[in-house]
């Protein structure tokens, strides 16, 4: 027997991240054969056409001229003030709904997933997400004690399962008080869905409905970690006007990141960004999310906040940056559509793609795809149910053919 210190909890604790194996076993490739004969499809950051990390020019621009001050100062626990403001406007856009909301500084999307779990879960509870999710949801809910439950997302049509959703919401309801569900949309991560904003009405209509009960609290967290490269910019933003007025048993928490949208992902800086039509669940959420900043962070990058703060405060910046993040919006959008319509000839079942940085197919045996991908030095990340393609980092030229691959692969394991 292995000796062990750790206490019960932490026992047996191992993340084993499927996504890193993957991207090992890609450079390890790229070292012997060489760049060029390589399809990386594991990384899930943007490279430009070279394969190269984008950081967009107005970031870097902005970023390396920040007084070194303010980078190396710290922070107030709950954010610099200014930065919660342009955090949440840019967050809303123009689609501001009728409510009282409330923002405190996270280290990016992660930080707003850790704060919504411990703080709007009881210790012991199942938290709710969909059968293809971001794999870091469970770790984060295991560390903080809780369960993972999953309602399906596509029904035969391909649609949001609206049936499933409503099913899942009122069974964990008959056996606890509280529900955090966990939605990742738009351009979700792994398949690229979006829902759509009739399927945002039934998702309310059925929280709606389970929030009759005065007892209950249904918590919804929507991550829009790729909402900026979701499509046009209001549209993507429109759902978010339906989170007025709701019951107020129910509180809405956007999991804002800069760590897509402005490409500072090591840079650790988001927002929890709270709605809720009651002055004093937005005044506790305000409270209790920043006590549990201090106790687990303490502050926020300074730096990377004052970054989003200039860049907001100055019109023909914010423009730049607009106009930079659309050209790559549509560098992943071309290389996306050239898989459907390969995959489409090649009669490859894929699951619905709308916009972001990955698309997937879905596999019985994603493991032996991937492993028999390797024979044409493609390397894609294995999940439990499918295969998931990060188109956001590789070139046209070599997903052109990948389809194929792919489906050749599926037919050969
Ligand atoms: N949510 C999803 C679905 C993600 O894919 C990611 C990052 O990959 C995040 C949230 C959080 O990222 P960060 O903590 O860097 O903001």
């Amino acid at each position: 027997m292995t000796l062990s210190l750790a206490a019960t909890h932490a026992k047996g604790k191992f993340a084993v991240d499927k996504i890193f194996g993957a991207a090992g076993a890609a450079a390890q490739a790229v070292a012997q054969f060489g760049k060029d004969k390589v399809v990386n499809a594991t990384i899930g950051s943007i490279l430009d056409d070279n394969e190269a990390l984008v950081c967009l020019s107005t970031v870097e621009k902005v970023f390396r001229n920040l007084p070194i001050t303010e980078v190396a100062n710290y922070a107030p626990i709950a954010g610099l003030p200014d930065y919660l403001e342009a955090a949440t406007a840019l967050a809303f856009g123009e689609n501001r709904p009728d409510a009282y909301t409330n923002a405190v500084a996270t280290p990016g999307g992660t930080g707003v997933i850790h704060h919504t779990i411990w703080n709007y879960s009881e210790i012991g509870d199942t938290v709710l997400t969909s059968d293809w999710y971001w794999g870091p949801y469970k770790v984060l809910c295991e560390e903080a004690l809780r369960k993972i439950a999953t309602y399906t997302l596509f029904d035969e049509n391909q649609n949001f399962n609206i049936k499933s959703f409503e099913a899942k919401v009122n069974e964990l309801l008959a056996k606890q008080n509280s529900l955090v569900t966990l939605i990742n949309t738009p351009a979700h991560n792994p398949t690229g869905y979006s829902l759509s904003d009739s399927e945002w009405d039934q998702v309310l209509e059925v929280v709606k409905t389970a929030a009759k009960d005065q007892s209950k609290r249904l918590v919804i967290m929507v991550d829009i970690a790729y909402i900026d490269y979701a499509g046009e910019q209001e549209q993507a933003r429109a759902f978010m006007k339906k989170f007025g007025n709701l019951p107020d048993n129910v509180l809405i928490i956007l999991a804002f990141s800069m760590s897509k949208g402005f490409t500072m992902y090591g840079q650790r800086t988001g927002a929890m960004i709270g709605i809720s039509k009651s002055k004093d669940v937005i005044k506790e959420f305000g409270d209790i999310n920043q006590f549990s900043s201090r106790a687990t962070w303490s502050n926020v990058n300074r730096g990377c906040m004052r970054l989003l703060t200039t860049i907001y405060n100055d019109k023909s910046l914010l423009a730049q940056l607009k106009e930079e993040r659309s050209q790559y919006y549509n560098m992943i959008r071309e290389r996306a559509d050239i898989f459907m319509r390969e995959a489409k000839t090649a009669n490859l079942n894929m699951l619905p793609y709308i916009a972001g940085f990955f698309l997937t197919i879905p596999s019985k045996n994603p493991d032996a795809v991937c492993n028999k991908l390797h024979d044409d030095n493609i390397f894609a990340v294995p999940l439990a149910k499918g295969v998931r393609i990060a188109v956001c980092a590789v070139p046209s030229a070599k997903i052109t053919g990948m389809a194929a691959k792919v489906a050749q692969a599926m037919a050969a394991v």
